[in-house]
């Protein structure tokens, strides 16, 4: 008997699974040709980026598939965001191991397609090969700008006001409640907790919003140091941030208020996905407004210096040095 639930082939795993996926989008094709033809809309500059999730690594091969394919698409699209993008397409590679089955590709399909409409994005091509090893998966998400309007990490300047997105720490607290590893911690704070390391939110429409009021934007996937670390390089400066500023989570306060040592892990850990962006300060009477408009709560913790270097201060004014490191994919 044939087995019903056995791995697709690759011409099934394209017509059935995927090419619906590009439904609204003509110049795809339905996947039907050997690539897509998109026109990007006039004076508008194409905004590209490129993340891939290896199993074992990035993600549990065994995770339920709508998380997979929300995370993956979640994380180019903070990227897009990051740059001030709207975002409008994507291609995504996969290799396939031997024991992904069809139920596999119906529930991964149906997690892109309700990514899909909540973004606004639409499949427009890949490739798909079969594996020995881990299931690989790489999607790249294109977006549009206004020529000229991206935003970058390197234009930070002496002076301005550091600024964070939503709530700084919950995705590294998450992946140790996953791991049940907060067990002083309400269950409704775990279950918070996890959730947010799970369904990264893009801040897409913050984005969008920060063009023309931000310098240097970034958002925070290596952790809030490492990656304030990155404007800081890239433009040639020094931060100061106030730890008593940072916006937590009530879920991440109670983890705090069990244990201090996960300060680190709030400044140093990874996965949060907010954005991390800086200004001049009269940017701080406009702030109330884009955060309305972007659905997002915004809050100041620092200032760019010509320190060259980033300093964290405690409530008493004491220079707090963290013993973790922000995240280095290898
Ligand atoms: P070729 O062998 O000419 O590269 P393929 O058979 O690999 O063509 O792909 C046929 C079509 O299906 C192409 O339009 C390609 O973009 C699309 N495609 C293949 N794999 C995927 C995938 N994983 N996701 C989306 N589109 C895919
Ligand atoms: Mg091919």
């Amino acid at each position: 008997m044939p087995n019903e639930n056995a791995r697709p082939n690759e011409f099934e795993i394209i017509n059935k699974y995927f090419a619906p996926l590009s439904g609204s989008e003509p110049g795809a094709f339905k996947l039907t040709d050997d690539a897509a033809i998109i026109d990007p809309p006039t004076g508008q500059s194409l905004v590209v980026t490129t993340d891939a999730l290896v199993a074992g690594v990035h993600f549990f091969t065994a995770d339920p598939a709508e998380d997979i394919a929300a995370k993956l698409l979640r994380v180019s699209l903070s990227d897009l965001a990051s740059m001030g993008a709207e975002p409008a397409h994507y291609t995504l590679s996969i290799a396939v191991p031997e024991d992904l089955n069809s139920d596999w590709f119906e529930t991964f399909s149906e997690g892109l397609a309700e990514n899909q409409r909540e973004f606004g994005v639409t499949l427009i091509g890949g490739d798909t090969v079969s594996t020995s090893g881990p299931l690989t998966l790489s999607l790249t998400a294109m977006g549009y700008i206004e020529k000229g309007m991206g935003l970058r990490r390197s234009k930070a300047k002496v002076g301005d006001s550091i600024w964070v997105s939503g709530t700084i720490g919950d995705g590294a607290l998450g992946l140790l409640a996953v791991e049940n590893k907060l067990a002083d911690l309400s269950s409704d704070d775990c279950e918070y907790l996890r959730q947010r390391y799970r369904l990264p939110i893009p801040r897409t429409k913050l984005g969008q919003n920060l063009i023309g009021n931000a310098h240097a934007v970034i958002d925070i996937s290596d952790g809030l140091v490492a990656d304030l670390g990155h404007i800081c390089e890239t433009s040639g400066v020094g931060a100061d941030v106030q730890i008593a500023d940072i916006p937590l989570s009530k879920a991440a306060n109670g983890a705090l208020a069990e244990n201090s040592a996960l300060l680190d892990l709030i400044l140093g850990g990874g996965d949060d996905y907010e954005l991390l962006f800086t200004t001049e300060h009269s940017f701080a009477a406009a702030a109330e407004k884009i955060a309305a408009e972007s659905g997002v709560t915004l809050t100041k913790i620092g200032e760019i210096t010509n320190t060259g270097a980033i300093r964290l201060f405690d409530q008493n004014g004491q220079e707090h040095t963290p013993r973790q490191k922000g995240f280095t994919h290898f």
